[in-house]
């Protein structure tokens, strides 16, 4: 094989320790340019691209829910109520649970499906 040959291949695409081919599992990273990893859930859930995304995706969407839903309490005059410490949190981890999943089902591959 020459070097030209070769350098217009696609990287090699890289499997997870867990994977097995024919069972369930998830497509992760840059497929289109041949640049993608074949992962178990296990992995998939701890795929850091993925989480970092998810994580931006939960400040910037988190943060305008908060100040939707909750701003007549952070900018009112009385002191704010014991629950709003355990509410913003949980405000932020929706759209962190609705992006990753979102990412990873639609990274998940079934075999005979
Ligand atoms: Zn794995």
């Amino acid at each position: 094989m020459t070097g030209a040959v070769r350098d217009a291949l696609p990287e090699a695409v890289s499997t997870c320790p867990h994977f097995e081919a024919g069972e369930e599992h998830y497509v992760l990273g840059e497929a289109e340019l041949g640049r993608s990893k074949l992962a178990c859930r296990s992995c998939a859930f701890r795929y850091r691209p993925v989480l970092m995304r998810s994580l931006r995706v939960a400040l910037v969407v988190g943060t305008f829910l908060v100040l939707l839903n909750q701003s007549d309490k952070l900018f009112g005059a009385e002191p704010l109520p014991a629950d709003f410490w355990w509410r913003i949190p949980l405000t932020y981890c929706v759209p962190f649970a609705v992006a990753t999943y979102g990412a990873l089902s639609n990274a998940r591959r079934v075999p005979g499906n």
